[in-house]
């Protein structure tokens, strides 16, 4: 635990920033929150109740200069000018996660990757709280897990992590270290620099002992290339779908194995989930478990029961023989290539939103062999209709999620479906993806 440091700045007021000042105040530091846009009643509330100070609307950079330590959201670009200043005055500024770190000895299973982060994140509590161990999930998900340290009354925390948590974090230690895949996503924040995000990623294996694991997808050509290059000091389980040697996940014949005594095995048709990627999450899943020697019945049970959050490849209805899917979390290319590629009906696709810099062309095989029509629902659709024009004959565009519900509804015929898997960002039309999800799944209800 870092003692050294005594007057606390934590720089946004979400969950993570007030889970951060609630323990710091616990611990008997002195807090000051400073959030440069409004900050929530809820939240509000407590930080009176707990006496703390705070300030929204803008900074008092003086005031958050004065400290020894900052706590910054990981929303907050490095790139601006009070973090700078911040880091100028050689202030440490950590990320919310890594400042719980200091106060809880507990089991950490951390999972980070470009996509499948929620889904295995949570499909790992799933398995955990089926057996019967005390867990609590963290990271990106629910509490914050500085708030949940304040009680630190479980055995294991199972955290997603992403990029921008990440880097905020130093000394943070994972038990066991979870890295899905790689792919580029947020490159804005990262100079555009691939290699400055997969460094971002990596951070997950720092400080791992070879008392650790580090559970990794062993298909993903970004890691692999990576792992050749770093001397990784935890026990390394690779996962792989295509290949079986030296794996300690793999599927051969539709089964899944895990190869950790007593190996587990189980059919692909049992899972849960359905497509490759979901496969992948499950092997991770069941690896991470099997480590912390869960018994395979109850890992089977769970990978088998789990359901998906919302939002992500979800069934919504059924109408007139065409299915309706909501994929509105694909907010990248690689986690559409999944959505596509799990299709097994002639489908319509609705994509678009705002662009983070795709390159299309990897899908455009996909899109040949499975889509029938494109709906593009985004403001500006040009660059989707230019990079589809010779793939499919319809490219229809719609300004509403009802209106591309309806326009799919028209284009589909029986036992064809309708899948919103956007691979873009939604603040052109949509507050965030929850909210287009949610406009979609009630256009189609509406039908
Ligand atoms: P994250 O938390 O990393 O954004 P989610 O579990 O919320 O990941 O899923 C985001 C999107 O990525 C969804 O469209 C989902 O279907 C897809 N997805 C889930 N797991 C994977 C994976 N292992 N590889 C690629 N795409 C995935």
């Amino acid at each position: 635990m870092k003692q050294e440091f005594k007057n606390i700045a934590v720089l946004g007021a979400g969950e993570s920033g007030v889970g951060a000042a609630l323990l710091a105040h616990s611990k008997g530091l002195n807090v000051f929150v400073s959030d440069k846009g409004s900050i929530k009643d809820s939240y509000k509330k407590e930080l009176d109740q707990a006496g703390i100070e705070y300030e929204e609307g803008h900074h008092s950079v003086h005031l958050v200069l004065e400290s020894d330590l900052i706590i910054k959201s990981p929303g907050i670009p490095e790139k601006v000018q009070l973090v700078q200043k911040a880091i100028e005055k050689r202030i440490p500024v950590i990320s919310e996660i890594e400042f719980a770190g200091y106060y809880t000895n507990k089991k950490m299973i951390c999972v980070t990757g470009s996509n499948g982060k929620t889904t295995t994140t949570m499909w790992i509590h799933h398995i955990l709280k089926n057996a019967g161990v005390k867990c609590a999930l963290a990271g990106n998900i629910g509490e914050s897990l500085a708030r949940q340290v304040i009680e630190d009354d479980v055995d294991y925390y199972v955290i997603e992590l992403s990029s921008f948590q990440l880097d905020g974090m130093f000394d943070f230690k994972a038990d066991i270290a979870v890295l899905l895949n790689i792919t580029p996503d947020h490159l804005d924040r990262y100079n555009f620099e691939m290699q400055n995000y997969v460094d971002s990623k990596f951070r997950i294996t720092q400080n791992l002992t070879e008392n650790d694991w580090f559970v990794y997808n062993a298909d993903d050509p970004i890691i692999s290339k990576e792992l050749a290059e770093r001397a990784i000091a935890a026990q390394l389980a690779p996962f792989s779908i295509e290949k079986t040697e030296g794996m300690v996940g793999y599927v051969n014949n539709n089964q899944i194995n895990i190869n950790i005594k007593p190996e587990l095995t189980m059919s692909i048709h049992d899972l849960s989930l359905k497509g490759k990627h979901n496969t992948q999450n499950s092997l991770a899943s069941g690896i991470a478990s099997k480590i912390i020697e869960i018994r395979n019945e109850s890992i089977k049970e769970s990978l088998s029961d789990f359901k998906n959050v919302e939002h992500r490849l979800e069934f919504v209805a059924k109408v007139n023989g065409i299915e309706f899917i909501n994929d509105s979390k694909a907010t990248n290319v690689n986690s559409t290539w999944y959505a596509l590629e799990s299709m097994d009906k002639p489908t319509v696709w609705v994509v678009g939103g705002v662009d983070k810099g795709n390159d299309y062309d990897s899908l455009i095989p996909l899109v040949q062999e499975k889509v029938k029509a494109i709906v593009c629902l985004g403001k500006d659709n040009e660059k989707i209709k230019e990079a589809f024009a010779g793939c499919v004959d319809v490219i229809a565009e719609a300004g509403s999620a009802q209106e591309a519900v309806a326009l799919g509804y028209r284009i589909a015929k029986d036992k064809e479906t309708v899948l919103l898997s956007p691979a873009c960002a939604s603040f052109d039309l949509f507050e965030n993806y929850e909210d287009r999800g949610a406009q979609f799944k009630a256009a189609v209800r509406a039908l």
